[in-house]
């Protein structure tokens, strides 16, 4: 339910399911035409599963929205509401969701944090709202997802009927 959670935080911040699975289309159309965003979403739904990615999440958005609230010590409340360039720690954090479907995952983040894809910019953009580690997150997440994707195409390729199975690798994390 944890996961349920995750994606109640997400939306709260305003990002929906549908606009992280849009960005996992975009990055993995390329390699499979015949991808669904059903199939997106669900992958989206299997990474917030992840104990570890729902950690993450409630540290990243509370620091967000503890920023929002001006409730940071200094200098960190000046640097969230600077969105300061430097800072990095929501770039680091986000690594952490990023890993979870091996480093495949790392050239989709890089790419989405140059390209600002979807709502990836609307929240970077944003004017009222503080939302340094969401970006990350969310670019995190789609970059998870999207890989996550990739290991079954490849799974799929290479050793014909052969399908990752999730709850086996959930039930060997940590
Ligand atoms: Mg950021």
């Amino acid at each position: 339910m944890s996961k349920q959670l995750a994606l109640q935080m997400l939306a709260r911040r305003g990002v929906t399911l549908n606009q992280v699975a849009e960005i996992v289309y975009r990055l993995q159309l390329p390699y499979n035409d015949r991808l669904t965003i059903e199939e997106c979403e669900d992958s989206v739904m299997a990474v917030l599963g992840k104990r570890e990615v729902q950690f993450t999440l409630y540290t990243g958005i509370a620091l967000d929205e503890l920023a929002e609230k001006g409730l940071l010590p200094q200098p960190l409340q000046a640097i969230m509401e600077r969105d300061e360039s430097l800072y990095g720690v929501d770039e680091t954090l986000a690594l952490g969701i990023v890993h979870v479907y091996g480093m495949i995952g790392l050239t989709s983040f890089g790419y989405l944090d140059k390209e600002k894809t979807g709502i990836i910019r609307s929240l970077n953009n944003h004017s009222s709202q503080i939302h340094v580690f969401l970006d990350d997150l969310v670019a995190g997440l789609a970059a998870a997802a999207s890989a996550r994707i990739a290991h079954q195409n490849k799974n799929a390729t290479d050793y014909g009927a052969f399908e990752e199975n999730d709850e086996k690798n959930e039930a060997a994390s940590p």
